[in-house]
Formats: C-alpha cells, structure tokens, sequence
C-alpha cells in the first residue's frame, strides 16, 4: 500500500508537490479546447520564459500558466483550478515587488487582455487589466486626457491601480484608483460581477487600494 503524507504549509493549508502535475491530460485539453489564448505548461518549450516575472527576486514554477486573452479565459481558467484543487494568483505585468503575483500551482496571467478604448466625448477610457502604462499613456496622448501612471512604462494597470497607484502628476490628480468609476472582475466561483459605486460598492472599495490578491503558500 503505497503511503501518502500530508504536508501543511505555513498557512495550515495542504501544500502541493512543486513539479508533479495535478492535472490529467484530459483535464488540459478539455481546458485546451475552449481557450482563446494560449497555455504554458511546466516542463514544455517555452515554460522558463513564461513563468518569470519582471521581479527575478520572486523564482517561482507553476504547474501551469494560463495567457488569458478574454474574461471568458478567467473563468475556464479557475474552473480549472477548482477541478483539480489548485491555487491560482493573477498577474498582469509581474512588477509586484512583494511576490505577489507568483506561487507554484497556477498563474492567471491577464497580460494580454490589454485593451483601451477611450471615449472623448464622454472623458473616459476602458482598460483592461494587462494594458501597460506605455501603451495607456501613448493611447492618451493628444486626447487632452490624463491618468496618473506608473513611472515604469511595462507596470500594468491591473495592479498598479489595485495598490492605489501614485504617479508624479498625483499631487495634481490624485492616486489612480481615485480615478476609477467602475471595474469588471470575475470572482473566485467564476461569476463576473460588476462593481462601482452603485453596485457592489463592497467589491469596489476594496479593489481600489487592496494591492491585489495576497498567495497563501
Ligand atoms: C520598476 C517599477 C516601477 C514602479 N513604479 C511605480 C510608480 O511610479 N507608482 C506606483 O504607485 N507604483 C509603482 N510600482 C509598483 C507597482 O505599481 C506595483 O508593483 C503593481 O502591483 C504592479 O502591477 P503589475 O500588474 O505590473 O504587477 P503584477 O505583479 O502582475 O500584479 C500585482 C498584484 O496585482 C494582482 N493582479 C495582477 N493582475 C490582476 C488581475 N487581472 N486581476 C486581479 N488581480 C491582479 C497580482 O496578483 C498581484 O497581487 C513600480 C514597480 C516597479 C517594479
């Protein structure tokens, strides 16, 4: 009979063995299959580029990787993860300086829903997550409109606005996530939800200076 130990990690959570995949391969093509964007899974041409962030301090090697390119890649993403009893964090542009877009069982990485779509008239902009601020700030310019950014041009909008977001125009206009009217998010049971101040003001508050999610290792 083979005998299986049960490791707790520092949080009293059950901890998953680094390198053995919890996965079938069933499991990956069936999430394969209804993906938009593109996987990367650990021990595959590509995996070592595609898991390190912009912070080399943070070496992390998740089971896989999922480069979501639409919400509905976030949601096959975690259903996922429910399936086979793994953790997920997401990560944008990787700039977190705290680790906290790694760990070891599964990164969502939004970095290619990275939209903008700016509304004169109106003085808005939608933005996805993984939009980095060169590509915000140059979509800005000559539109008479400004949003205080990261002074690294590759810091993504994501988490940048999630930990408040102070740029060198924040003393004329204020922390970025002062700035949000309203944001789109899928939740940990895969249901998306809209949050402002209006409508699941809970969420909106605390999206806006949270600092994105924190991993349990
Ligand atoms: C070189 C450098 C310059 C910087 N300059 C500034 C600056 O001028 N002003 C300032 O305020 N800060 C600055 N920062 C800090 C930076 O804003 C934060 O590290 C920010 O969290 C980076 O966001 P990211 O998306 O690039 O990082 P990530 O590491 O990808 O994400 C950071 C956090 O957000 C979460 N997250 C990412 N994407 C999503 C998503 N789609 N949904 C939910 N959660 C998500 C992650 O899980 C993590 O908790 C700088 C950091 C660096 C490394």
């Amino acid at each position: 009979m083979r005998r299986q130990s049960r490791v707790l990690s520092r949080s009293g959570l059950p901890s998953v063995e680094t390198g053995v995949p919890r996965f079938s391969d069933a499991a990956l093509a069936s999430l394969s299959a209804g993906f938009a964007g593109s996987v990367s899974v650990a021990g595959t041409a590509g995996y070592n580029d595609a898991r390190k962030g912009f912070m080399h301090t943070y070496q992390s090697f998740p089971q896989i990787i999922g480069f979501c390119v639409c919400e509905s890649d976030v949601v096959a993403m975690l259903a996922f993860a429910r399936d086979c009893g793994l953790r997920v964090v997401a990560r944008s542009g990787g700039h977190s300086t705290a680790g906290y877009s790694v760990n070891d069982q599964i990164v969502v990485d939004t970095s290619g829903i990275a939209h903008v779509l700016i509304d004169r008239a109106a003085r808005r902009a939608r933005v996805g997550a993984g939009a980095n601020f060169r590509k915000l700030k140059l979509m800005l310019d000559g539109t008479g409109l400004h949003v205080p950014g990261g002074g690294c041009e590759t810091v993504c909008v994501a988490g940048y606005m999630q930990g408040g977001g102070y740029a060198f125009t924040s003393r004329l206009f204020g922390m970025n996530c002062d700035l949000v009217e309203a944001v789109t998010m899928v939740l940990a049971d895969g249901s998306v939800a809209r949050a402002s101040a209006k409508k699941n003001a809970d969420l909106f508050w605390a999206v806006r200076g949270g600092t994105g999610n924190q991993p349990v290792f």
